[in-house]
């Protein structure tokens, strides 16, 4: 958490705030993203998202890079009131950004340009030939896959359970056990819970909340994940949980095969 829906949730409220902006401050709270050098004067030019890593791009041609990690969260703030856990204040004319982050996983950095990422985003257009390739004599569950950012950027552990639930098959699975064709459900299933997902802001079952601090809404939507012993939608066999990777995993043993 956050992951790709949450992000990108972020990007869009972002953009008719920040963007053609300038920058009047920059405080750091957490000496810990000390060495941002001055932002001071410059105007933000775009804001985009590549998986679950955020780039501001400044009128300087650098770009400010966020990855918020366990609990980063960004708040726009227009009164005078800075929230709990704040470890960075950017203020523009109309308000401030505060990064909020308890655990103080979350990463900024400023840089000339960002890495490029080998792997295509969950938003692009999957490519099942591409994913099958990728898979091919791979042992590890399919879930487990699904969340290695070297595969696809973006997906963590909700919309991993999420996905293989609407694409019926099961995440014990071994990755390169898949067909073809069962790449193709996931390819589909990818975009339709991504893109749901990001219309309701995202997934809120702990702390999540969006950039004016409300919560999201896809939790009233989740098929499988956190719903153990409940009836699946679907076909009304009970939900089970399993662990893979060290990370609780939920899918339904009658639609998920
Ligand atoms: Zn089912």
């Amino acid at each position: 958490m956050p992951e790709l829906p949450e992000v990108e949730t972020l990007c869009r409220q972002l953009r008719p705030v920040i963007v053609g902006r300038e920058i009047l401050s920059l405080r750091v709270i957490d000496a810990k993203l000390e060495g941002l050098g001055p932002l001071e004067g410059r105007t933000v030019r775009s804001v985009g998202r590549h998986g679950k890593r955020m780039a501001w791009v400044l009128s300087d041609g650098r770009c400010l890079v966020f990855q918020l990690r366990m609990t980063g969260r960004l708040f726009w703030i227009e009164g005078e009131r800075i929230p709990p856990h704040a470890r960075l204040v950017l203020t523009f004319p109309a308000g401030r950004i505060v990064l909020s982050d308890p655990r103080r996983f979350a990463t900024v950095e400023l840089c000339v340009t960002p890495a490029p990422s080998p792997a295509p985003d969950g938003l692009d257009a999957l490519d099942p030939a591409r994913l099958a390739d990728a898979a091919r004599g791979r042992r590890l569950p399919v879930k487990s896959f699904l969340m290695d950012q070297k595969t696809v950027a973006g997906i963590g552990n909700i919309y991993a359970s999420e996905i293989l639930h609407r694409a019926g098959i099961s995440p014990l699975r071994p990755a390169g056990g898949l067909s073809r064709a069962e790449w193709k459900k996931i390819a589909a299933a990818t975009a339709h819970v991504l893109e749901e997902a990001i219309e309701s802001r995202g997934t809120s079952i702990s702390d999540w909340m969006d950039l004016h601090a409300d919560r999201g809404e896809y939790q009233h939507h989740l098929g499988v994940y956190g719903r153990q012993g409940e009836r699946c939608k679907t076909c009304r066999r009970r939900i089970l949980r399993a662990v893979i990777a060290g990370r609780s995993t939920f899918y339904c043993p009658g639609c998920q095969t």
